[in-house]
């Protein structure tokens, strides 16, 4: 019987703080848009005698980021210098914290084919980030806007053992790092990137071997991908007796969908770190722990238990909802106003609202269609004023187009639903008149053609007619 092995696989995430400046000083953090090396001092290009100052508000949503993710925040914490040379590392050292991180041993729930798991979470740092190089046929070009920006390196224990579980984690870090406002965490614009390292071993082995980290994915679609790449690869080094003996640095080509082979991996001796000298050890107040605390909103894995149990959505519903604190406060501020179902109204959100946002590019903040407004075209579907297709249809359009309400479109446009039984039944006779033969066909037992008068009289009645009534007067008229 051939050996089964399973996969050990680790992630640290560098996510970028969403503060208006840098870590270390005064320059602008919005490195997406901006002309190459435009923000940029003396500070975050690494002249010498500059002083680095650390940034408050960096610190702030740094430790609420690690408070939501259950991490420990020890009362003093420290920066150090990382040495190493590179040409997007004006420096020559990063600074970051090696031995006394500002929080570690957090942990993460997720939820992975209807299964829960803990992920543990080792420590969650900060640190600044490098400049940017893009090589061109010429040379090579350095943009140094990102050099300083802060980031929160979080890395999570080898507690991962597929690529589904890695995927799963990610999603549910940059889920959180939005809830609590510590992260855009927006990979398109390069603020969230993973690390993944990867290791396997015999089922039943408890050892840890010498694993691969791949650099630098920056999306959930080559982590994916790569993680199993990797583990098909180091599979075959198994099965073959060649597995890896050292730790090794890995890249990743997205073309072709290979991992490549970049170092052996450096340790933590390579770096040389040692405390930085210009800036003192940090101490974090212990109510301003409890305070921050007491200030996070409620959870993702909170929000999605309490929307299954009280509301009992289906899981996919549940998941996109809760994925955007705002869209699901929107749902929540749009319940109470209306008798309409909890799963029809989140369904209404999720396809009708959410598609028209979408093609909008527009964020559910910026809705024209307001939860007041919704609760008020639901109500006119519940009490049968309007059929629920036209809420969905026109009504709905015209509402996000030009923002009027669902009363005075129903009206303009003369749409209110027919409910009078004279009315129906007079434009339900003309259309048996109308149709002699299919009336024929129905009586001699092919009953199937029932829906295509019904149909005919909806029609005729331009879609307006209470469906629920013309099914009985049809039916009563034919019978
Ligand atoms: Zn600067
Ligand atoms: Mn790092």
């Amino acid at each position: 019987m051939s050996q089964v092995y399973e996969a050990i696989i680790g992630l640290e995430i560098h996510a970028q703080v969403s503060t208006k400046t840098k870590m270390f000083c005064g320059c602008s953090s919005n490195a997406y848009n901006a002309e190459p090396n435009e923000n940029t001092c003396p500070v975050c290009m690494g002249f010498p005698g500059q002083l680095p100052v650390i940034n408050e508000e960096a610190v702030r949503k740094g430790l609420i980021a690690a408070i939501a993710l259950n991490c420990n925040i020890p009362e003093v914490s420290k920066f150090d210098r990382k040495n190493y040379f590179y040409p997007d590392l004006p420096k020559g050292f990063q600074i970051s914290q090696f031995d006394k991180p500002v929080s570690e041993h957090g942990s993460l729930k997720i939820l992975v084919n209807g299964e829960e798991k803990t992920i543990g979470i080792t420590r969650l740092h900060l640190e600044d980030d490098a400049g940017k190089l893009s090589h061109i046929d010429r040379g090579t070009l350095c943009d140094y806007n990102r050099s300083g920006i802060g980031l929160m390196e979080i890395v999570s224990d080898p507690d991962m053992r597929s690529s589904e579980e890695a995927v799963a984690y990610a999603k549910e870090i940059q889920i959180v790092l939005r809830y609590v406002g510590s992260s855009e965490a927006d990979m398109e614009k390069g603020m969230m990137r993973f690390d993944a390292s990867v290791s396997l071993r015999p089922v039943g082995d408890t050892k840890l071997y010498p694993r691969a980290e791949i650099k630098n994915l920056n999306s959930f679609r080559s982590l994916e991908s790569a993680i199993k790449y990797e583990i098909k690869r180091q599979k075959k080094l198994w099965e073959e007796g060649k597995a890896q003996s050292k730790d090794i640095t890995v890249g990743w080509k997205d073309e072709k969908q290979e991992t490549y082979f970049m170092r052996e991996k450096e340790g933590a001796d390579d770096y040389r770190y040692f405390p930085e000298p210009d800036l003192p050890p940090l101490f974090v107040k212990r109510e301003t722990v409890e305070e921050y605390r007491g200030m996070l909103p409620e959870l993702p894995y909170v929000r999605r238990l309490r929307y299954v149990k009280d509301y009992a959505l289906s899981e996919g519903d549940v998941y996109l909802l809760t994925e955007n604190r705002a869209l699901a406060e929107y749902f929540e501020k749009t319940l109470p106003l209306t008798k309409y179902e909890p799963k029809k109204l989140a369904s209404f959100i999720t396809t009708v609202l959410i598609r028209f946002l979408n093609e909008d590019a527009k964020d559910i903040q910026e809705s024209p269609v307001t939860p007041e407004s919704l609760a008020e075209l639901l109500n006119a579907v519940e009490s049968g004023k309007i059929s629920n297709n036209m809420a969905k249809g026109e009504i709905f359009e015209e509402m996000y187009l030009k923002g009027k309400s669902a009363a005075e479109i129903i009206k303009e446009k003369g749409l209110e639903q027919v409910s009078d039984t004279g009315e129906i039944e007079k434009v339900a006779v003309e259309v048996l008149a109308a149709n002699p033969a299919i009336v024929e066909e129905y009586k001699s037992g092919k009953v199937k053609v029932f829906g295509f008068l019904v149909g005919q009289v909806m029609a005729r009645m331009k879609g307006r007619a209470n469906p629920g009534m013309v099914n009985d007067l049809v039916k009563k008229l034919l019978e």
